[in-house]
């Protein structure tokens, strides 16, 4: 099968091709596509968006379309910054930034805990549509530390550990990670689906 991965996000590109490898499974994404518009993320859920990047991106290509949409959810904050995670600290988007304005909402308080969410969508090219979640539960850290992975990775210690996965190996993140999680039950769900050929596709 040939699925189309929605995404602009060169990191999350690479984290789900280094994780999702299926027989029979080829991915085609945004990169083989800069032709194809930039999907407005409105949506009030990691849900909304992450379908609303599939439907829209599968209408365009006429391909099975996977979108993902993810972002951080920290207790003390009420859930924030949740699907505004990637301009929490405004546009245009800056994940330095962004690190800034939670540590220093974080300041002086003890309650670290934090869960990433990922909620990936597939998409047929007629619309149908199927979601599902994975999440990595953890800590704020402290401080920004480590240069791997992007996003919110230098302040997120993943549970029963120590480093966040900025200092981590990404092959550790790979296997631990919301996406992780998220992609390992797509596998289970979905992989009848990945490893088929088009002429037993349903829809
Ligand atoms: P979106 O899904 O493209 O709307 O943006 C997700 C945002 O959530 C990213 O820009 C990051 O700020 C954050 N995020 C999602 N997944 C990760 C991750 O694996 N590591 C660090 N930050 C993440």
């Amino acid at each position: 099968m040939k699925l189309f991965i929605a995404t602009q996000n060169a990191n999350k590109l690479k984290e789900i091709e280094a994780i999702l490898h299926v027989p029979g499974l080829v991915l085609q994404s945004m990169r083989d596509r800069p032709d194809l518009p930039e999907v407005v993320e409105d949506g009030e859920t990691f849900e909304a968006n992450a379908k609303l990047k599939a439907v829209t991106i599968a209408a365009e290509t006429g391909l099975w379309t996977l979108g993902d949409d993810s972002g951080l959810n920290v207790e003390a904050l009420g859930g924030a910054p949740g699907v505004y995670s990637a301009r929490y600290s405004g546009e245009p988007v800056d994940p330095a930034r962004n690190i800034r304005k939670l540590l220093n909402a974080l300041e002086g308080v003890s309650d670290r805990r934090a869960r990433f969410r990922c909620v990936l969508a597939l998409a047929q090219p007629n619309g149908d549509c199927q979601t599902l979640e994975g999440r990595c539960e953890g800590r704020i850290a402290d401080a920004s530390k480590g240069e791997n992975g992007f996003g919110y990775d230098p302040v997120f210690i993943p549970a029963d550990h120590d480093l966040t996965f900025g200092e981590s190996d990404p092959g550790f993140k790979n296997r631990v990670s919301h996406r992780a999680k998220a992609l390992d039950l797509a596998r289970e769900t979905w992989g009848h689906l990945f490893a088929a050929d088009e002429a037993e596709w349903p829809g």
